[in-house]
C-alpha cells in the first residue's frame, strides 16, 4: 500500500494528556533512507516504493502530517542501575502513528532521534548511526531467532552531526511494536502518589493487548500473572541464545514481554557467566547470570507500582502480588529447562535432564568455549562416535565424560541422529549479532557505504539456516573482537 492509504490513528493519545506529551519531530537535515526490513514492512502492509518515497522521509521526520496520526512523547519513571530515577520518558522517541494492518493488528510507528521532547533532560533527542544501524540489526536478528522483540523497519542517516564523545552520523530509526507501554509507565504514577492514574493506563493495555481479562474484576492481578510469565519465557529465550541487555533498567522493561531499548546489549562469544556487556556497568549489575534474577527485582517494582488495583487494602494487596511474585523463579526454571532441553535435542523428559545441561555449561565456562559455535555443533554429535565439538574443549576427558552421559540418555529415547540433527538446527542458531560483525558493518556504513549492513541483515533473518551467506558469519570472532567496548553512549 501507499502511504496515504495506510490507516493512521493513536489510541494512546485517546488517553489523558498526563501520559504523554504532544510533539512533533524536529526536521534532521536531508535524512536519506540507507536501510529497511522488507518482514517489517509487510507488518504495516507498505510498499517498498512507499517506503522509499519523499513524501515517506517526509512524515517521519516531521516535514509532513498524516491524517489520523498524532505524534506524541510517552511519559515514564524506571529505576536505573536500582536507583529509582523520578521522570524520564521519551527523550529521543515519537510516536508518531498507530497503523492498523488488513490482519487487524495495531502497530505502534515510532522514530528514534526525532529530535527533542518534554523528556530529554539534558540530551539533544538525536540519535546516532552507530547505535541506530545496532538497534535495526539487533531488533530483526531477534525476530528471526523467534524471541519477541520490538520491530525495527528502516533506518536513515543524515549529513548532520551529533555530538558525542566524538562526532558521529546523525540517524533516525523507525521502531515498531504492538505498544512502547514500559513498567516505568507505572511507576511514574505510584511514586507520584496518582494512584488513579493507573488504572486508566492498565485498562488501555488490557484492552489493546490481553483481550481475555477485560471485564474480569481480578484482570489486573491476572494481567500481573502475565508480565511475570511472559516476562520469564523472554529472559529464558534471550539466555538460550546468549543475548544480554545491557542496560535492564525499569524503564526499558516492556509490560508486553518483549525486548526493549537495545543499547549496549551483546551475545556472548565464549561462555562467561559473568560477562558484561555494557561497558558502563562497572558493578556487574546486569551481567549476564544475574538477568534472571534482576527481571525479578524489576517485576517486583513493577508489582509494587500497580498494588493500588489490586486491592484497596495495602496489605492484601500486598500478599497478592507477593504470591504471584514468588512463582517467577519455578516458571523461569520451566522456560529454562525446556529451552536447555531443546538444545540437547531431547524429545522426552528425565529428571536428570536439567543437571545434564547444567554440566554442559560448566565445562563450556571452564574452557572458555564459544557458546553459539558449540552449541550448533553439537547437532552433529552422535552416540558411541567421536565428535567435532569434542575439540573446542581444553579438557576433553572432562568434555568424554559428558558425552558419554548424554550419548546414554539419547540412546534411552531412541534417537535419531537425522530428526535430531534437523530439530536442534532449528533452536540452535548458527549465528547471532556478535558485536564484532556489527561493528565491522557500521564502520562501513559511517564510511557511506551500507551494503554490509544489508549483507549481515540478509544472513541474520535467516539464523537457522546452513547456507553460504549465514556460513560466511558463522566463525570464530576475530582476537581484536575483545577490545570492543559499548557504552550507554548512544
Ligand atoms: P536508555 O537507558 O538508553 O533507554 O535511555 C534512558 C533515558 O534517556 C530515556 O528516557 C531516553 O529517552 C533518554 N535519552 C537517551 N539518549 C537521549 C538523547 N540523546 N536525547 C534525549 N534523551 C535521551
Ligand atoms: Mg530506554
Amino acid at each position: 500500500m501507499k502511504l496515504q492509504s495506510l490507516q493512521f490513528d493513536n489510541r494512546f493519545a485517546a488517553l489523558s494528556d498526563i501520559y504523554y506529551s504532544r510533539v512533533r519531530p524536529t526536521p534532521l537535515q536531508a535524512p536519506v533512507l540507507t536501510s529497511f526490513s522488507r518482514s517489517a514492512a509487510e507488518l504495516i502492509d507498505l510498499d517498498v516504493d512507499a517506503l522509499r518515497s519523499a513524501e515517506f522521509v517526509a512524515f517521519i521526520n516531521g516535514d509532513e502530517d498524516c491524517a489520523g496520526a498524532d505524534p506524541l512523547a510517552m511519559l515514564y519513571a524506571g529505576h536505573q542501575f536500582g536507583h529509582y530515577v523520578q521522570q524520564l520518558g521519551d527523550g529521543r522517541a515519537i510516536l508518531l502513528a498507530q497503523v492498523r494492518n488488513q490482519r487487524g493488528e495495531s502497530w505502534d510507528l515510532q522514530v528514534k532521534g526525532g529530535g527533542k521532547t518534554p523528556y530529554s533532560r539534558d540530551g539533544d533527542g538525536r540519535a546516532v548511526l552507530r547505535s541506530t544501524i545496532r538497534e535495526y540489526l539487533c531488533s530483526e536478528a531477534m525476530h528471526a531467532l523467534g524471541i519477541p522483540t520490538t520491530r525495527a523497519l528502516c533506518v536513515f542517516s543524515s549529513p548532520e552531526d551529533v555530538y558525542r564523545e566524538r562526532i558521529e552520523t546523525g540517524a533516525l530509526l523507525v521502531r515498531m511494536a504492538p505498544s512502547h507501554v514500559r513498567f516505568g509507565s507505572f511507576e511514574v504514577f505510584y511514586y507520584r502518589q496518582q494512584y488513579e492514574q493507573l488504572a486508566p493506563l492498565a485498562d488501555h493495555v488490557i484492552d489493546e493487548h490481553f483481550p481475555e481479562l477485560v471485564g474480569n474484576d481480578d484482570r489486573y492481578l491476572r494481567w500481573l500473572e502475565r508480565v511475570i510469565d511472559l516476562t520469564a519465557s523472554l529472559i529464558a529465550q534471550w539466555q538460550a541464545v546468549g543475548f544480554a541487555h545491557g542496560v535492564m533498567n525499569t524503564d526499558n522493561m516492556s509490560v508486553l514481554g518483549l525486548t526493549l531499548d537495545y543499547g549496549p546489549f551483546g551475545f556472548l562469544d565464549q561462555y562467561d557467566p559473568e560477562f558484561i556487556c555494557n561497558h558502563s556497568d562497572y558493578q556487574g549489575r546486569y551481567a549476564f547470570a544475574k538477568q534472571p534474577s534482576v527481571a525479578l527485582w524489576n517485576l517486583s517494582c513493577f508489582a509494587q507500582s500497580i498494588l493500588p488495583l489490586l486491592s484497596p487494602e495495602p496489605e492484601a494487596a500486598g500478599e497478592m502480588a507477593l504470591a504471584l511474585l514468588k512463582t517467577y523463579q519455578s516458571r523461569y526454571d520451566q522456560y529454562r529447562d525446556q529451552q536447555m532441553a531443546n538444545k540437547l535435542g531431547l524429545r522426552t523428559s528425565e529428571t536428570d535432564d536439567p543437571e545434564l545441561g547444567r554440566r554442559l555449561l560448566l565445562l563450556m565456562a571452564k574452557d572458555q568455549v564459544d557458546y553459539t559455535i558449540s552449541f550448533r555443533s553439537l547437532s552433529s554429535f552422535s552416540p558411541g562416535s567421536e565428535s567435532d565439538l569434542r575439540d573446542q574443549f581444553r579438557d576433553r576427558d572432562a568434555f568424554d565424560d559428558w558425552a558419554k552421559v548424554y550419548g546414554a540418555r539419547l540412546q534411552r529415547e531412541n534417537s535419531d541422529d537425522h530428526e535430531r540433527r534437523q530439530a536442534m538446527d532449528a533452536v540452535n542458531p548458527a549465528i547471532v549479532l556478535r558485536n564484532y560483525l556489527a561493528q565491522t558493518a557500521i564502520a562501513q556504513a559511517e564510511a557511506g557505504d551500507f551494503s554490509e549492513v544489508d549483507h549481515l541483515m540478509r544472513a541474520l533473518s535467516r539464523p537457522y539456516d546452513n547456507d553460504a551467506d549465514v556460513l560466511a558469519y558463522a566463525g570464530h570472532p576475530p582476537d581484536w573482537a575483545d577490545q570492543i567496548s559499548v557504552s550507554c553512549s548512544s
